[in-house]
């Protein structure tokens, strides 16, 4: 049986160990569910589940990294290649703006021609045009990547983007946090302990990011705990993660797909029994956020009963998890039909999680 958690405050919340986690993961679905929603309640006793109005901008898809879960990258030279010009990247802000979004998710490939000043003017010229929009951006890769294309360090590049109207970085390139299964689906990736200090880095200067998780690339129960645990220690050391996101792999037309074919769609199950897990575990996380994208709308609803207290983003436009073929979007609307479907309240934020309105 899982321990019972009785605490009132997030800073005093019991703290799972790795042996529990082990344990927990393989426990009965009601127990662990039942467990995550317990914790949830208690960080949110308000029944509040937020949500993010936002677009997905993919400024290019020319990328040199060559992940084998990928779908969406090119090379450089391949007639499907492109880079945004800023006239397109302004009408996708300006339709957000006009459906009352507040964010870009903006990201892109590895590209290897485009050093710091490239960034530098294209964050200033959005931040500049659009100074209400957040820049949710980049990636702890594309930073990692710029660094070198660049020759300065990865802490200069996010102070520098930091300084042209940056403010906050999403999770992306985490994976699995395990060198050994990154050094056979992404060798060309930053290491865990890469991905670990550009995150800190950005948290010193006074970003927030958000911290992912993706599995289902052949990880061990083992190494999905030693990921947790390395964001819980990173998060009492630098305090800048704004939540935790779960995805799984999609592997419909990614080279993956032709070299593991015993790697296959996740289930439901395991998605909702390793995002409670993950509420459970990390006790210095305020927010666990429900991927409705890769697990559809309902799985996300039903996350919202395994310890998600945010339903994500609305995903106006969407392009990497798309290459896979797994295709969605949602309307406003929609989102707070969900999210009153299971008794909650619908609230709009912002990247830092800030309340904007009710529904
Ligand atoms: S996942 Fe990102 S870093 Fe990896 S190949 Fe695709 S675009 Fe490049």
């Amino acid at each position: 049986m899982l321990r019972v958690v009785n605490y009132t405050h997030l800073s005093i919340i019991l703290i799972m160990t790795k042996q529990e986690a082990l344990q927990a993961i393989k426990e009965n679905l009601n127990a662990i569910g039942a467990a995550a929603l317990e914790t949830k309640r208690k960080l949110h006793p308000d029944r509040v589940t937020t949500f993010v109005i936002d677009r997905n901008i993919n400024y290019t898809n020319i990328c040199h990294i060559g992940c084998k879960f990928c779908a969406f990258r090119v090379v450089e030279g391949d007639k499907e290649g492109y880079i945004l010009p800023y006239e397109v990247i302004d009408r996708k802000i300006e339709e957000l703006i006009a459906i009352g979004g507040t964010q870009i998710l903006f990201q892109g490939g590895a590209h290897p021609k485009l050093a710091i000043d490239y960034y530098e003017n294209l964050i200033d010229h959005i931040h500049t045009t659009f100074p209400a929009i957040d820049i949710h951006g980049f990636s702890a890769v594309e930073i990692a990547y710029i660094s070198k294309i660049s020759a300065i360090s990865s802490k200069e590049v996010l102070a520098r983007l930091q300084d042209r109207g940056m403010r906050s970085m999403p999770g992306a390139g985490a994976e699995i946090l395990s060198d050994r299964v990154r050094s056979y689906v992404s060798p060309n990736k930053v290491t865990v302990v890469d991905w670990l200090r550009i995150h800190g880095e950005a948290h010193e200067l006074g970003m927030t990011t958000s911290a992912t998780m993706v599995f289902g690339l052949g990880e061990s129960d083992e190494e999905i705990i030693d990921h947790l645990e390395s964001l819980r220690v990173q998060q009492d050391k630098t305090g800048g993660f704004t939540a935790f996101i779960l995805w799984s792999y999609q592997p419909d037309r990614t080279p993956l797909q032709k070299l593991r074919p015993d790697l296959t769609k996740q289930s439901p199950n395991r998605y909702l029994r390793l995002l409670a897990l993950a509420r459970l575990y990390l006790n210095n996380f305020q927010n666990i956020q429900s991927s409705w994208v890769t697990q559809g709308a309902y799985i996300g609803q039903l996350a919202l009963r395994f310890g998600a207290n945010d339903l994500g983003s609305t995903m106006m436009e969407e392009n990497v998890v798309a290459a896979t073929g797994c295709s969605h979007s949602m309307a406003t609307n929609e989102m707070v039909a969900l999210i009153k479907g299971v008794g909650e309240i619908p609230v709009q934020r912002n990247t830092r999680y800030e309340r904007l309105r009710s529904f």
